[in-house]
């Protein structure tokens, strides 16, 4: 018996709206509907176009006094770039629409929000092509939508993965949420501005405490989507399956092996763990692990590589290295970590809407 809607949450309500929404019943060029982390609609000239779509409501997924207009131009966009390389896909353009209260419109947020939103644009060539503005009696709410396009068939699904298949994460974990919980009790960013990549403490002896605060600060308010690695997966067909991490290891696992119909084995000890939480968590009684399984908003790339094409994986692209974390297994919906001699089953844990 389906679920009263008031007790649904937001995995629940999209597998009804999924079974309701036959996606091919007007068209047969939707070659992948509700269900990925984007659409893919087949196209003439042998490429498919990637379609995705992502919400941000003041007050849920952001704070409006920690964020500034800025970075949040930045998130907005980098969080649906980070959908489009989940799919192997090469980002071409972009509609965005937005909602703010008068007050926002007659001060510099628009001006500073349009700023960050199109230097990430410009910075891989995507293009602002439309969009919406309207205005709100209070809070600011903003869709940002990302279209891109890779050849024919070569769209990386959730799907995809096989037992046996190695899992791989790109860069590193657990920094935003720690961000998160910093930015709840009260750090703020230094300097908006500076568009400088996080520096590691490993690249600074000299890396204070400070320091930390401020990259995890960031990691959380100004994510960089791993757009050069979704391209390289993509393009040369290396994943057999992908997807972005933005719920948490743990959720997001699951929803790759769920629609895979797989299960999944992971390595404690082999989750890149991001420096500066492991540098500061210690001293704040904080479990860096439990924010690498089930933090979320890493937006890293969590993906699967048949063995024989393990040897064709880059060490690195634009600077951004890879950890393999555990393979694939034939068992499905059973997700299990290795730490140390204890091996158990890893719940998902991490971001829902509506979670009751
Ligand atoms: P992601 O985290 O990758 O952005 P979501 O968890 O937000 O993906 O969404 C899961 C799937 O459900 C996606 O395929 C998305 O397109 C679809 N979806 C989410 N909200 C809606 C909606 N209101 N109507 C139709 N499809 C939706
Ligand atoms: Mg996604």
């Amino acid at each position: 018996m389906p679920l009263p809607a008031s007790l649904m949450n937001e995995f629940e309500f999209l597998d009804g709206l999924r079974r309701q929404t036959d996606s091919r019943r007007h068209s047969t060029r939707i070659l992948t509907g509700i269900g990925d982390d984007a659409s893919v609609i087949s196209e003439s000239g042998n490429r498919d176009l990637i379609v995705t779509t992502d919400l941000l409501v003041e007050g849920v997924d952001f704070r409006p006094e920690a964020t500034p207009a800025r970075l949040l131009g930045h998130k907005a966009l980098a969080v649906s770039l980070s959908d489009i390389a989940a799919m192997g896909a090469r980002p071409f353009w972009t509609f965005l629409s937005i909602g703010m209260p008068r007050e926002r419109w007659e001060d510099q947020f628009k001006d500073e929000f349009f700023g960050g939103y199109l230097a990430l644009a410009d910075h891989f060539g995507v293009t602002l092509s439309g969009g919406d503005v309207s205005e709100t009696r209070t809070g600011i709410v903003i869709d940002s939508i990302v279209l891109g396009e890779v050849n024919s068939g070569a769209a990386v699904k959730r799907s995809g993965a096989r037992a046996g298949d190695q899992i791989f994460v790109t860069g590193t974990l657990g920094g935003a949420a720690a961000g998160l919980k910093l930015i709840e009790n009260g750090a703020r960013v230094r300097n908006q501005h500076s568009d400088e990549p996080q520096v590691g403490i490993a690249a600074n002896a000299t890396h204070t405490d400070g320091d930390s605060i401020q990259s995890l600060v960031r990691r959380q308010l100004r994510p960089n989507p791993r757009t050069g690695w979704g391209i390289v997966l993509g393009e040369q067909q290396l994943a057999s399956a992908m997807i972005d991490l933005s719920d948490g290891l743990s959720s997001d696992l699951h929803h790759l092996c769920d629609e895979s119909h797989v299960g999944a084995s992971i390595d404690a000890a082999s989750i890149p763990l991001d420096d500066d939480v492991k540098r500061l968590c210690g001293r704040r009684a904080l479990d860096p692990l439990a924010l690498a399984l089930h933090g979320g908003e890493d937006f890293e790339l969590l993906f699967t590589v048949n063995p024989g094409n393990v040897a064709r994986l880059p060490k690195k692209v634009d600077g951004i290295a890879i950890s393999r974390i555990g393979e694939i297994t034939s068992e499905p919906r059973s997700v299990r970590i290795k730490e140390k001699d204890h091996l158990w089953e890893l719940a998902p844990e991490g971001y829902v809407h509506f979670h009751s």
